[in-house]
């Protein structure tokens, strides 16, 4: 198995809100690794860290060979890594199309649109062939003519996903992809990223739909309060006492003791 991301021993603190302590995980080359946990223990923090857009406070994060954590966030996303956000905010101005067309960068640089206009017209077909198609994939060919910022919630997250695709991720991370999801289009989404995983992406998603984790991922973690308490199996989650603490507070353990 092939690591691809290494995130070792980091800590982060807003003013004296210690929001992660010494996380420690690593995910391997097309792995689909759930991050879970109650609201405010960190999952959004630690993404915001490792696609750098938080400054970690100690502790390093390693992408394949190359250290990502002192990076800022744009070339963090030319070394691969690519997120979605959890509350996506899209142009008022910009078509759905536009939007994904804009994010097509990594590959064709800016010589490439200046001196040789062939080719950048060559490369622009390519990018517009390829979010034609992720607009298709993540069914949202019918919209592509519309204000993004009209947009459903649902919506506007599986736009995140397109943009984040058109850069040809080597990971991608998403922040609550299924939150306003419409139901119909949750078994789509969840073979678009098996296919994902099929050709070596690999995926951290944050996600509470249990349905969602389970049929996709192998293992998660889970934060509590900053720190990792449980990496397994997502059938292993209900039998984890540190699990059930971190979501139900005192009250668990004291359900258990009451039975
Ligand atoms: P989660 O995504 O697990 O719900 P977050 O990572 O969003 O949790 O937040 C964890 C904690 O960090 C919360 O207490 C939140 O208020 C705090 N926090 C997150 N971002 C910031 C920030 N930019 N400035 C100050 N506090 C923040
Ligand atoms: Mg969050």
């Amino acid at each position: 198995m092939t690591i691809s991301l290494f995130v070792d021993n980091i800590s982060k603190a807003f003013g004296g809100n210690q929001v992660l302590k010494s996380v420690t995980f690593s995910l391997q080359k097309g792995e689909i690794l759930g991050l879970l946990g109650p609201n405010g223990s960190g999952k959004s923090t630690l993404l915001n860290a490792i696609s750098g857009f938080t400054a970690i406070d100690s502790g390093t994060i390693t992408a394949g060979a190359e250290r990502i954590d002192k990076m800022p966030p744009h070339r963090i996303i030319r070394a691969g890594i690519a997120r979605t956000f959890q509350l996506p905010a899209m142009p008022a101005k910009m078509t759905v199309m536009e939007v994904v067309m804009a994010a097509g960068t990594r590959h064709h640089g800016i010589w490439n649109g200046l001196f040789s206009l062939p080719s950048g017209r060559r490369a622009e077909r390519k990018d517009h062939m390829k979010a034609t198609g992720l607009l298709d994939t993540l069914l949202l060919t019918k919209v592509r003519d519309m204000p993004a910022a009209a947009l459903s919630g649902g919506q506007k997250k599986l736009l995140g996903i397109a943009c984040a695709l058109m850069g040809d991720p080597d990971i991608l991370m998403l922040d609550e992809p299924m939150a306003g999801v419409h139901p119909t289009l949750r078994q789509e989404l969840v073979a678009t990223l098996q296919t994902l995983s099929g050709n070596g992406i690999s995926l951290v998603i944050i996600e509470h739909d249990m349905h969602f984790i389970t049929s996709l991922c192998e293992r998660c973690i889970v934060l509590d309060r900053g720190h990792i308490v449980a990496s397994c199996h997502p059938d292993d989650l209900s039998k984890n006492q540190e699990v059930l603490d971190a979501y139900l507070g005192g009250a668990s353990r004291a359900l258990k003791e009451a039975v």
